[in-house]
């Protein structure tokens, strides 16, 4: 069976994380989500955490030295041996280089699309559990029983450290500088979609299941 590598491109808060774990059990294959990893990493007390820590509060992309490393480290791992979604990476066209060079998959790219009016509104209303991390959004997805945790139970819930209004700015400005050219880049290299991210949760997850089909 050849390795399915499935990357997601989008603005932070365009549906990335929730549609790619949809698609990671469809596909069968992990969801694999660098900003996740690099928060785990960020709650660390080594001189590397606390400079990755640095990164993400201020909302700068982590350099690209680790990355690189980091990601190659679970595409070439028993973990992804069928493939994996990457969620969050490649991040710059240094790392699509980086990336194409060192890795020999079958490479299909969704692209979910989504205005900043509404990627700001998603964001500021995001909060996650913080016991399993289901995420959820005070204006369109709030749990089934409010207050406690549709996945585990928890009634804690909190937000991302870099989920405010100065830094969302800063994360926007930065995609559309340093990962919005990946979208022409994929776009002339084949197997690359479209997805319309400004429907509701069910009519985007239809879409990326109806894509699924041709992976
Ligand atoms: P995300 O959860 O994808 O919004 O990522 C959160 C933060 O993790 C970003 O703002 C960056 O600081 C860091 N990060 C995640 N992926 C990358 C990447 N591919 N390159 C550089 N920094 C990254």
């Amino acid at each position: 069976m050849t390795k399915k590598i499935v990357i997601l491109l989008g603005l932070p808060g365009s549906g990335k994380g929730t549609q790619g774990s949809v698609l990671a059990d469809e596909l069968k294959i992990p969801h694999i989500s660098t900003g996740d990893i690099f928060r785990k990493v960020s709650l660390g007390e080594s001189d590397e955490s606390r400079l990755i820590s640095s990164y993400m509060r201020e909302g700068k992309l982590v350099p690209s030295d680790l990355v690189n490393q980091l990601v190659i480290k679970y595409i070439v791992s028993e973990e992804c041996s069928a493939g994996c979604i990457l969620d969050g990476y490649p991040r710059t066209l240094s790392q699509a280089e980086y990336f194409i060079e060192h890795v020999d998959s079958d490479v299909y790219v969704l692209f979910f699309e989504l205005g900043d009016d509404e990627v700001i509104k998603r964001i500021l209303g995001r909060y996650n559990c913080s016991s399993c991390g289901k995420v959820y959004n005070k204006y369109s997805y709030r749990p089934k029983k409010e207050g406690i945790c549709d996945s585990c139970g928890s009634n804690h819930f909190v937000s991302r450290e870099d989920d405010d209004e100065e830094t969302i700015a800063r994360r926007i400005e930065l995609y559309k500088e340093e990962t919005l050219p990946l979208v022409q880049y994929y776009k002339n290299k084949g197997s690359f979609f479209l997805i319309d991210a400004a429907g509701s949760r069910a009519e985007v997850t239809k879409e990326v299941l109806r894509i699924a089909k041709r992976i």
